[in-house]
């Protein structure tokens, strides 16, 4: 069965899209620690992010950059956290965070709650500061 990630990139299940290309896809954290908060995720469905090749790996950070920057345009903070966990959704992903301090990334901490507007303008900020 599919990760609900490919489904997303399917387009079978919604999400708030930042970028695509033919290797990566990158979306708003449906439940974010901070505004902000992005997955980035390779078309490839594999669980572990470390089991990726090493060359698609080294892409994945550098399409992580792109994304990044964006964010930090549009999102206060003091730098975007780069976080990998992969604990609940067994498709490889690199969380965005806009952070200000350690605590920010804590995943116990009460998560971000935004009207499907907010997403959606939050999302086109983003890509439109994508170069
Ligand atoms: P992890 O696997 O790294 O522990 O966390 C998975 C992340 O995926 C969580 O931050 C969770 O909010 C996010 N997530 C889970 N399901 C969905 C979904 O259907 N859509 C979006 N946009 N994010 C999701």
């Amino acid at each position: 069965m599919s990760s609900i990630f490919t489904k997303i990139i399917n387009g079978e299940i919604p999400c708030y899209k930042i970028a695509e290309d033919d290797k990566f896809f990158a979306f708003l954290d449906i439940n974010p620690l901070k505004k902000g908060h992005t997955l980035v995720i390779p078309r490839k469905e594999i669980d572990y992010l470390f089991d990726l090749e090493e060359g698609l790996l080294a892409e994945m950070m550098v399409f992580s950059r792109n994304i990044a920057l964006a964010i930090e345009k549009v999102v206060p903070c003091n730098r975007i956290g780069v976080v990998v966990l992969g604990l609940e959704v067994p498709h490889a992903h690199i969380h965005l965070i806009p952070i200000d301090s350690e605590a920010d990334v804590r995943f116990s901490n009460p998560r971000v709650k935004m009207t499907e507007q907010e997403f959606e303008d939050l999302a086109a900020q983003i890509r439109k500061e994508l170069q």
